[in-house]
């Protein structure tokens, strides 16, 4: 079901700074101490919920999760973080702090209030560097190297805890004082509190209200005054009694079968965080839909801001930040132009525009002699600009990525079929060869409903695509990617490709003439003046390009999580990611993330809302019995 119509756009905090310290306008509170705010967040939130001791102990492939109610400045992240940094064990291991804030600083507000701390600056600038846009919704920032995971919710507090799925091993109660801000420290809240818990989890607030000590007793955390921070003489400490803690369960193993940019980005994904994984492809890494040339980082934003909007746009932030990495090599963030090539998209636009208000860093409009301006080839209207998009090389990021010393990759191994076999899954490959895994996830594309052991059909379907490789002589080269009814990168030695055909009903796997026609009509339409003369003497038949085969799905959204939904017998560890259509390269990064937190156990990247668009379940056709 999707959420009524919302401006992505949330609203930021209004500050006031008194003797250099932010105060809140709205709830007439401090951030944090004005004694001293670092030595205030250690001693009432790291020293109460014994963190740096606990840091310490998290085993190989293991997590600590931190939540916290109020993100603010983010000095109480940065405070953990850097304890992490000096005392988590040297093994690959994870900080996940999961934090709400219903009203973020803007980027220039949070610059200054983290100006204040200069041993924390490298970590700020990293932070900086990495905030997201001031939309609604859940923004997974990826930092240190994968060593820490922040998952930020932009909104109400009750809306966030309701939403995240996840549990907590200490928890920072920070909201402003309950006098000042009493919605922050509702039954409700306390409750969900409780909810995201689990034996042996702590907490820590700066208050010691009568009220909320009584409450977090009644939920079941065991409550102890002790002595507050500077001028604060009392604050409040608890625990979740454990008579049986949870033991953590050590990293099982994961074979995923599909190289694609989803096989690969999930393989990277899990041995970051510390799982080993064999990576199996009957050919090579990036071999099929994911292996062109060159590929453009581009979504279609929807004019109501529901689901599918939403699920876009933070694939398409994600990304942005995920493929940063790779600026100097794969990644070219040229900008990209988003063309109202036609009347209906110009309507289009504009009905897009009025529903909507996104941050400048995202998007905005440009007119015809802007859009030329910035894309380096004369155009016939205007369109969006996406400041922050651009186009990969695929292939090469693909190979990239699953070289790690955790990935063990099977290439050449055609997978015919899996078969569970006493709680473990036996991937039996066409030359006989079996492969044994706890868990398997399939991120094969169009050839994935063939591999899932049961008679339901899913609905996914292969469409072909024709990619055509321009000479650069024959054209204008364009300095950003250009999208309409088709797209154009900026040449890469030479060759600017185009495309892509949308060719329902066809499997030829091989270039035709008639595709590169369609291609060279359909972008010339889009661009007039594209073109020189010399095209004209260049034979369709001489033209290279690609043909690969897209995944989609019915409604035309991607499918991650497991396949089915409860645990039937000896089915569950089976996981799909697919369906990623023609936008795979934007939704592969996060979408590799949400796998990757649901096979360890972490705190999931995505809200309930988009978990439930993206259940696999919605592509069962029928409910024949398994074979
Ligand atoms: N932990 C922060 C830090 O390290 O800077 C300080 C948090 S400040 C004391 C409390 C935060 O809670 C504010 O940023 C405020 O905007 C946020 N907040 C207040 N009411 C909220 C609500 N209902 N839902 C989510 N966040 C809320």
């Amino acid at each position: 079901m999707n959420r009524p119509h919302l401006s992505p756009r949330i609203e930021p905090a209004e500050l006031a700074w008194n003797d250099g310290v932010p105060e809140s306008i709205r709830f007439g509170d401090v951030y944090f101490s004005r004694d001293n705010g670092l030595e205030e967040t250690r001693h009432v939130f790291l020293g109460h919920n014994q963190l740096p001791e606990r840091f310490s102990e998290v085993p190989e492939g293991g997590s600590f999760v931190i939540a916290e109610n109020g993100f603010g400045t983010g000095l109480n992240f940065l405070a953990a973080w850097q304890a992490w940094q000096s005392q988590a064990p040297t093994h690959a291991a994870t900080l996940h702090f999961v934090s709400v804030e219903r009203f973020p600083l803007t980027r220039e507000d949070l610059t200054r209030a983290l100006a204040l701390w200069p041993e924390l600056k490298a970590l700020a600038d990293e932070l900086l560097q990495h905030y997201p846009p001031l939309v609604h919704g859940v923004h997974r920032l990826v930092l240190n190297g994968g060593r820490v995971r922040l998952t930020l919710f932009f909104g109400d507090i009750n809306d966030a805890w309701q939403s995240l799925d996840f549990k907590a091993d200490a928890w920072f109660l920070d909201g402003f004082a309950p006098s000042c801000n009493p919605d922050m420290w509702l039954e409700n809240t306390i409750n969900q509190v409780r909810s995201h818990s689990k034996p042996g989890t702590t907490l820590a607030t700066f208050t010691s209200v009568g009220r909320i000590r009584r409450a977090l007793i009644e939920v079941g955390f065991r409550m102890e005054k002790t002595s507050g921070y500077g001028r604060k003489r009392e604050m409040l400490k608890g625990i979740l009694e454990a008579k049986d803690p949870l033991r953590p369960q050590s990293p099982d193993t994961i074979a995923i079968i599909g190289a694609g940019i989803a096989g690969c980005s999930l393989a990277r994904n899990l041995a970051d965080r510390g799982y080993p994984v064999v990576l199996i492809d009957s050919s090579s890494p990036g071999a099929g839909a994911s292996g062109n040339l060159q590929g453009a980082l581009y979504v279609k934003l929807g004019v109501e801001f529901n689901d599918q909007t939403e699920l876009a746009l933070t694939s398409l932030t994600f990304a942005q930040h995920y493929y940063s990495k790779w600026g100097d090599q794969y990644w070219h963030p040229t900008g990209l132009l988003q063309l109202a090539h036609s009347p209906q998209e110009a309507d289009r636009q504009a009905r897009f525009l009025q529903r909507n208000d996104y941050p400048e860093d995202i998007l905005y409009p440009v007119n015809r002699e802007l859009a030329g301006r910035l894309s380096g080839v004369p155009t016939q209207s205007g369109g969006l600009w996406f400041p922050r998009s651009g186009w990969l090389e695929p292939g090469n990021l693909c190979r990239e990525l699953a070289e790690h010393p955790l990935i063990t990759t099977q290439f050449d191994m055609s997978v015919e079929s899996l078969k569970a076999c006493s709680g473990k899954w036996r991937i039996c490959a066409q030359e006989g060869a079996t492969i044994t895994a706890d868990r398997v996830a399939i991120c094969a594309g169009h050839a994935s409903p063939e591999l899932i052991p049961t008679e339901r059909r899913f609905r996914l379907k292969a469409i072909r695509g024709q990619v055509t490789h321009l000479p650069q002589s024959t054209l204008i080269n364009p300095k950003a990617v250009i999208c309409g009814n088709r797209y154009l990168n900026p040449a890469l030695d030479d060759i600017a490709v185009t495309g892509a055909t949308f060719d329902l009903h066809d499997n030829n796997p091989s270039i035709t003439a008639e595709s590169h026609n369609e291609n060279i009509h359909e972008i010339s339409s889009m661009l007039p003046s594209l073109f020189s003369a010399s095209i004209g003497e260049v034979q369709n038949e001489d033209l290279d390009g690609r043909v690969a085969f897209r995944c989609t799905t019915h409604d035309y959204q991607p499918a991650a999580g497991p396949v089915f939904k409860t645990a039937m017998s000896g089915l569950d560890g089976l996981y799909l990611l697919t369906g990623l259509g023609s936008k795979g390269l934007t939704y592969a990064p996060l979408l590799a993330e949400y796998l990757a937190d649901q096979l360890t156990g972490q705190p999931a990247c995505l809200p309930w809302n988009l978990v439930r668009r993206l259940e696999p379940q919605r592509l069962h056709q029928t409910d024949v019995a398994i074979s």
